[in-house]
């Protein structure tokens, strides 16, 4: 646990000179007048004391304490060396939390779906936190860091916290009020090793809850499944069980505890009927009343580059989910826009390593044409060549002018299921460039 007394006045090392490493510099100079080091692979901007990693090695007898951004691999040698030396090693999101005024935090968790449940729930408790002059703040992965935030929340406000895997791992000592995890499925194994070890680092996250929190999860996840006997409240919120705490029937949400019915967002797909459940669910821990909730999720639209529709032109529509970055995200907006043949899918970047196999019963379903973009092109085209037409179009800007052949009724989608730095800066860019041309289209 990071305790602030202990550390003031004392010298502190931040590996990794990112958004969370400079905002978490700022606030321990500002509060604990803390001497700071920030070490980097790169050259870094900052009026701290920024030096190389190497550096930072020789300077490591100098160190009280040390916080590690969650990029940097475990087997790191400035971290390996701190560890050897007994120099105590703690995550941004922890340090920050100390400095909390406010015991009401979320943290919100899950290998798919944490940006928008995450502000969803920040919205429905936001919305209904300011009637009374209260507020909710958003921050964390999404967002900013928050040891940007945390000085802003007062004693009776919300904190809405988005959290990776990264982050709860490096984590020594972690309360939140309320935790959610939406869902495991492998990810990031290069990072932790295993899945084993992933699952694990996700788990931690209630290591230190107790029975006055909640532990809101996905009852129709295999993994999650398996939490039992722990001292947070479980509530779980399932697609397929009605006998769990929030559940779906005739098309509506119906949570348990209130015999409350919610009318669901108009944002597509059964995974974002399962964000909105976890986001009532953690809500409902608040009592927050369900005319509330209702109005947040009657103006909620989903975010950006997830399944966002952008316009129709000439009776096709254009949609944009560049943030589909893996295999796993293209099938789920296959599946949630697909009713028919009529699907172009923009596919390609970056190649992940993962067979893109997984797609093949729903491209022979849905899609009518492959448009491929960058690096992956050859082998997108090797592996779907034989159930789809697939055109290489090389780059968004050719892509976009093909759809112009598109026919009264179809539907054109973004959903890379790659990386995007070989041609964009990230995602976000991926998706304002394609918006962008296809608003253009006259
Ligand atoms: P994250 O922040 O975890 O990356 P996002 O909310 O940004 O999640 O959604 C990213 C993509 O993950 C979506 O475009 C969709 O393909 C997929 N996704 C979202 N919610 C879920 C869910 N509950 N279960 C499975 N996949 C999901």
């Amino acid at each position: 646990m990071f305790n602030p007394s202990l550390y003031k006045n004392k010298k502190c090392l931040i590996i990794g000179g990112g958004k969370s490493g400079i905002s978490c510099a700022k606030l321990l100079s500002q509060k604990l007048k803390a001497e700071i080091i920030i070490s980097d692979r790169q050259k870094i901007k900052s009026k701290f004391n920024c030096v190389t990693e190497s550096n930072a090695i020789n300077k490591i007898d100098e160190i009280d304490f040390a916080i590690k951004s969650p990029g940097v691999s475990n087997n790191n040698p400035l971290i390996k060396a701190l560890k050897a030396r007994k120099i105590k090693i703690f995550s941004e999101v922890e340090v920050a939390i100390a400095f909390s005024k406010t015991e009401n935090i979320v943290m919100i968790t899950g290998t798919n779906g944490k940006s928008t449940t995450t502000y969803l729930t920040y919205k429905i408790f936001d919305d209904y936190l300011r009637k009374s002059g209260k507020k909710a703040i958003l921050c964390g992965n999404i967002g900013d860091p928050v040891s940007k935030e945390i000085l802003k929340a007062k004693k009776d406000d919300w904190l809405i916290i988005e959290i990776s895997s990264y982050q709860i791992e490096d984590s020594t000592y972690l309360k939140p009020k309320v935790a959610a995890i939406l869902n495991i499925t492998p990810d990031h194994i290069d990072h932790h090793g295993s899945f084993k070890k992933y699952i694990k680092a996700k788990f931690k996250i209630f290591s230190n809850m107790d029975k006055n929190s909640f532990l809101i999860i996905n009852g129709d996840d295999k993994i999650l499944k398996t939490i039992k006997k722990i001292k947070p409240k479980i509530l779980k919120f399932s697609i397929r069980n009605q006998l769990s705490d929030i559940y779906i029937k005739k098309q509506k949400i119906f949570l348990k505890k209130d015999k409350k019915s919610f009318t669901p967002s108009n944002i597509p797909g059964e995974h974002n009927l399962l964000n909105q459940m976890a986001a009532i669910l953690i809500a409902s821990t608040f009592n927050i009343p369900a005319k509330s909730i209702q109005k947040t999720l009657d103006s909620f639209k989903g975010l950006e580059h997830r399944i966002e529709f952008v316009r129709e032109f000439r009776g096709v529509k254009y949609i944009n989910d560049s943030k589909g970055t893996n295999v796993d995200s293209t099938l789920i907006a296959l599946k949630a826009i697909g009713k028919a043949k009529n699907i172009w899918l923009i596919m390609g970047g970056v190649h992940k390593n993962s067979p893109y196999s997984p797609l093949i019963p729903y491209i022979k379903k849905y899609v009518k044409k492959i448009l491929t973009i960058g690096e992956a092109a050859p082998i997108i085209e090797k592996e779907l060549g034989k159930y789809c037409e697939i055109i290489n179009t090389c780059n968004i800007k050719n892509a976009v002018k093909a759809t112009r052949s598109a026919q009264k009724g179809d539907i054109v989608l973004l959903s890379p299921a790659c990386a995007s730095f070989d041609q964009f800066k990230n995602f976000e860019d991926r998706g304002k460039k394609f918006k962008a041309l296809v608003r253009r289209l006259k």
